[in-house]
This record gives C-alpha cells, structure tokens and sequence, in this order.
C-alpha cells in the first residue's frame, strides 16, 4: 500500500472532483455514499486508502460481504487462476469445473443433515434475487401463498423480499414478533420475552380464527442485521422449528448475511443446531464478488424448469473466489475466532455503556455487533421502558468515526445503531485500533451539542441519508 507522494498529491485533487461529479450524476437513492464521502482506490484486509490520501478501518466490509478483508491473496490467487485459465467467464446455469468445486465446497460447510439431501439453486447474483427464490420454491412445494415473516426483518429490494422485510405491508405476509431483548414489546425481555413471542407465533397458527391462513414458509435472519443487530436466543431458534416442522411450514433461514463464519460459527443456525428446509445464502459466499443461492431438502425440489430462472448466474470469478473464501473460513477456523474475539470487543463495548448514558445497548454475535445510542435525557424514568433512541446522535458518531478513519454503517429501525462488520482476519491489534477510534468518536459526539432525536428522525434519515443494505 506504499504510496509514492506525486501519486498522492494527483489522488488528493481528483477526491473532491470524483465527489462533486457523483452528487451531480448519481441517483438521490444512492445511499452510503452520502454518510461516507470518500472515494476508495486501494484496499487491502480491513485498510482502505481513499483518493484523498487517508487510510480507513473499513468495519462495513462491503455491508458484511469481504468475510477475508479486502483483496485477500487466497481470493486474488483464485481469480488469476480461473482468469489464466481461458476459461469462460459467463456460463448462465451450465455446469463447470469452477462451479462443480464451489459446490463441493460449500457443500461441505452446510449443516450435515441438510447437506446430505441437499438441492442448489443459482440466482441472479444479489441476495434478494436468492430470497425471491426461496419464496417461490417453497410456494411451489406447499400450493400455498401467505408467508410468515418478522418485525425488524429484511431481506432485500425486489418485490417479494420487499413484502416479507419489516417496512412493508402484503396481505400474503403475517408479521409475527421477533425476540427483542432491549425494546422487547411484552416489556420483559430476555428468555422470557422471547417465549412470549413464540407463544404468539404458536397461538396465531392453531387458532382457527387468526385470520393466518395456512402458510407457505416462514422467513427469518438468525441474527437480525438491518434491523438493528438482534440475535435471535437459541432456544426461540428451536421453537420456531419445533412450530413449523410439526405444522409441515418450511423454514427459510435468510443467512445473507449471518453466514460464512460472521456470528462464530459456519452458519447461524449452528448455535442452536435448527437445521432449516431453505437456506438463502449471499454476501460472502462470493468472496467479494456477486453470488447467491438457495440451498433446500430435496423434498421440496417440486418446481419446474425455469421457475426461478437469470441470466447472471454463473459468474466463474465469484465461485472460484468465494470456493477460495469458504475454504480459508473453514480451515482456519475462522468462525471461533470471530466468537472468542467478538465476545472480547462486546466486552469492551459494554464498558463503553458503562461510562456514557448515551450509549443505551450493546448487543450482537461474532464479529455482527450493534451498539445502540439513546437519549437519556428523554427518557421516561418509571415506565422500564429503555430511553429513545437517538438517530442524530448516531449520525454524529458515524462522522465522528470517519474523522478519525474508522468506516462503521448504521442500521436498525431508527437508524440509531452503529454497526460493526470487520472481516474475521482482524487482528487483536486492529481490534484494538478498532474500539479505540470508536470510543473516541462517542465521547466527542456525546460532547458536541446535535439535534435532540425526535421520532420522526430515523424515517428521514433512512429515505435519505440512512443504510442501505
Ligand atoms: N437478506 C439479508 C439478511 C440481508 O442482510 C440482505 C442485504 N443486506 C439481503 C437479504 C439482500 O441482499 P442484497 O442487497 O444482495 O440484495
């Protein structure tokens, strides 16, 4: 990453003219790029260097896809040699070397009872593609339509990933609650929150006056990431299964972003041991490159030629650099590495609550961790309820972060959580490095004075400037 000081200097002029030219061109949609104005030209593990001369711990990691870090050489290596190789780097779905090998690959890392049966479909390369085919599939298989799917949800943009996400409504689509343990809506959290919310769940199902009709599948993130960085307790896990195999629902595990590692073990359904009917899986099965599948029970193998059909879905670079990815993850172990040192970083950013009230929450698995900021001034002392959160104050830590070269992305439904996705090569040093600019950035935003939150903040924000996902 050395850079020769002519270079710098030329990079450093082009930074504010690539970024004036991109607010004139570019959508009013676009998304980070408004809460993160830097123009990356060299990347390496968890450094980006922008045109401006400045290097940046980049903790988004391409909103959870780089799971080895920037331009890892395993990942480089793997596509020089498909690119030496002559072969082919546009397929559609025909069968390759490169392909047979990343499944094989892959194969190997899902859950054995479900890898033993195990069917895979190529999507188009985005994760909602692979949602909208777990949906299809599963009605195809079912006869049925209506899906079940959770507050708090998301997964992804097209119309059906749209309609079982939490910020939409469809009359196909039950809403049923997901555990919150820190604004849970029984007002109890924890376990006991969480059964509450299995209970309803349950309830909805049997009573034959719910107005739930029999549904196609059920849908849900093991750890919500969009949603606010919400780990869903094990044993609501099991429940969730329990219901849906004794009532023959299919359950989508959308592991887009839960996967290959991130939450500390392969896959987040590991933690409870639930093994789904449909995994949908992205991000960083691609090794950095677009790729998404479904992987599903054979049983539910039903549909016909071309039910799910794209014309991109046999990109060669991103199987061999996401065969390479899944392999280094699986024999480095990077996933208990992502536990034993995202368990060490939660530890330390309980420390930071500790020490600023506006810090209301700390929360996540693995290397998925949320950091919730309040405003304790608002808060309704009495009521048990935690205080509101604080979507400007968020804002103002995010660009207190980027001061001080640390790239973080917010999320959750007010936009009042800072997310942290480092990839799962961090070192401890960088770990290190890693909270320090972050405990910095909250001090000095809990200093400086910013609009109070009002509840109207975080819808704005996220029409606007807010996560995209
Ligand atoms: N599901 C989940 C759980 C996600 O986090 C995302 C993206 N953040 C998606 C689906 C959609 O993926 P994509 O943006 O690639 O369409």
């Amino acid at each position: 990453m050395a850079v020769t000081e002519p270079a710098t200097t030329a990079l450093s002029g082009a930074h504010e003219g690539i970024l004036r030219r991109q607010s004139l061109r570019e959508s009013a949609a676009r998304t980070y790029a408004r809460s993160l104005p830097i123009v990356p030209v060299r990347a390496r593990g968890l450094t980006i260097e922008g045109a401006d001369g400045r290097r940046y711990l980049d903790c988004l990691s391409g909103a959870g896809t780089l799971a080895l870090g920037h331009n890892h050489p395993v990942v480089l290596e793997a596509i020089r040699k498909v690119l030496d190789s002559g072969a082919p780097l546009q397929v559609l779905d025909l069968a390759t070397p490169v392909k047979d090998a990343f499944t094989t690959e892959l194969f190997a890392t899902l859950p054995r009872q479900l890898a033993d049966t195990a069917r895979i479909q190529f999507c188009g390369p985005a994760g909602t593609d692979a949602v909208e085919a777990a949906l299809t599939l599963v009605r195809t298989a079912t006869g049925r339509t209506g899906m079940l799917a959770f507050t708090g949800a998301y997964h992804g943009m097209t119309a059906g990933a749209l309609a079982v996400s939490g910020g939409a409504r469809d009359v196909r689509v039950t809403r049923l609650p997901y555990p919150h343990n820190y604004r849970c809506p029984y007002g109890v959290g924890g376990e006991r929150g969480a059964e509450l919310a299995a209970r309803w769940t349950e309830n909805l199902l049997d009573d034959p006056k719910s107005g739930v009709p029999a549904p196609a599948g059920m849908i849900l993130e093991p750890v919500q990431g969009e949603g606010g960085v919400h780990p869903a307790p094990d044993a609501w896990m099991r429940r969730m299964r329990e219901i849906t195999a004794s009532r023959s629902i299919p359950l989508i595990a959308d592991e887009v972003q839960t996967g290959v590692g991130r939450t500390g073990t392969f896959w987040a359904v590991e933690h409870s041991g639930v093994v789904p009917d449909v995994m949908v899986l992205s991000k960083a099965i691609g090794g950095s490159l677009p790729l998404a599948v479904i992987v599903y029970r054979d049983g539910l193998d039903t549909w016909k030629p071309g039910a799910h059909a794209g014309t991109f879905r046999g990109n060669q670079l991103a199987m061999a650099a996401g065969a390479a990815t899944l392999a280094h993850v699986r024999e480095n172990r990077l996933a208990d590495r992502a536990a034993v040192l995202g368990a060490r970083m939660l530890g330390q950013l309980q420390g930071l609550a500790a020490e600023h009230p506006c810090v209301g929450d700390v929360r996540g698995r693995g290397l998925m961790i949320g950091v919730e900021l309040v405003d304790p001034e608002r808060e309704d002392l009495g009521s048990g309820d935690p205080p509101p959160p604080d979507p400007a104050l968020a804002a103002v830590v995010q660009q207190e972060c980027l001061r001080r070269g640390l790239i973080v992305e917010l999320g959750g439904r007010h936009s009042s959580v800072v997310r942290l996705l480092p990839p799962l090569t961090l070192t401890d040093e960088q770990a290190v490095a890693v909270l320090d600019r972050l405990a910095d950035a909250v001090a000095a935003a809990a200093r400086a004075p910013h609009p109070r939150a009002d509840p109207e903040a975080g819808a704005r924000h996220r029409a606007g400037t807010g996560p995209a996902h």
